[in-house]
């Protein structure tokens, strides 16, 4: 059996028209990982993703846009320039009837993000103003599939059973992160500078990471097996 994977699109003003768009390497990761990428619309009517969480048996949720502030109750960091309200709701919509189905979910990047918030917790907005770090977490996108800072793995978590290391290195591109942890989730991964990088649920049905395996698995096949676990989590 393959299991069928959600996977949300953007949605982009290109040629004076509204797109959806998803990049292929979301696409090809769950295909090289054994399973049918199901790709998903936004629309304006939150109701409608409930056809398609009936018919997928696990989620990816991918990198994007940063969060509309007012959903963890902050106004925008002056830093937040790019932002898509009715696709915040749409996901979240999508994101909890999942959850309620108890069909695993594997959040990427915005997609860590958007899980910590819908589940009660708060974002960091803008990592150079607000952790003064020293680590460069957002990295040139033009160098997608190289792996930049440390992560350190929480024994015991999925993120290791995966990995096999206490100590990876990943790529990183993204000027936000998880301030308050939602109730019920647990950090998995940390940078050197506290950052958090990967969490999951404490039933065990959701993992995320901060970084783009779907860059670095074909260089990098150890990144590979995060794609793989969804999928094996997805048979059940
Ligand atoms: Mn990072």
């Amino acid at each position: 059996m393959r299991p069928k994977i959600g996977l949300v699109c953007f949605v982009f003003e290109k040629l004076n028209s509204m797109v959806f768009l998803i990049q292929s390497g979301y696409v090809r990761s769950i295909i090289d990982a054994g399973g049918i990428p199901i790709i998903i619309p936004v629309t304006e009517d939150p109701q409608q993703c409930e056809a398609y969480v009936d018919m997928i048996d696990g989620l990816l949720v991918p990198g994007g846009e940063d969060m509309t502030a007012q959903f963890f109750g902050e106004e925008p960091h002056p830093t937040v320039n790019y932002i898509n309200r009715d696709k915040d709701l749409y996901e979240m919509a999508l994101i909890r009837r999942v959850m309620e189905q108890k069909k695993p979910i594997f959040g990427i990047c915005r997609g860590l993000q958007i899980i910590n918030v819908l589940a009660g917790g708060t974002l960091i907005q803008d990592i150079p103003s607000q952790v003064g770090s020293s680590i460069c977490h957002s990295q040139s996108m033009e160098i997608r599939n190289e792996v930049t800072h440390k992560v350190f793995v929480e024994p015991g978590s999925i993120l290791h059973e995966v990995m096999g290391r206490e100590e990876i290195r990943t790529n990183s591109y993204h000027h936000q992160a998880i301030g308050e942890l939602a109730p019920g989730f647990k950090v998995t991964g940390r940078a050197a500078d506290g950052v958090i990088e990967a969490v999951e649920s404490e039933d065990g049905k959701i993992f995320c990471v901060q970084w783009h395996p779907e860059n670095l698995y074909k260089r990098f096949p150890e990144f590979a097996g995060l794609f793989r676990k969804l999928i094996d989590m997805s048979r059940h």
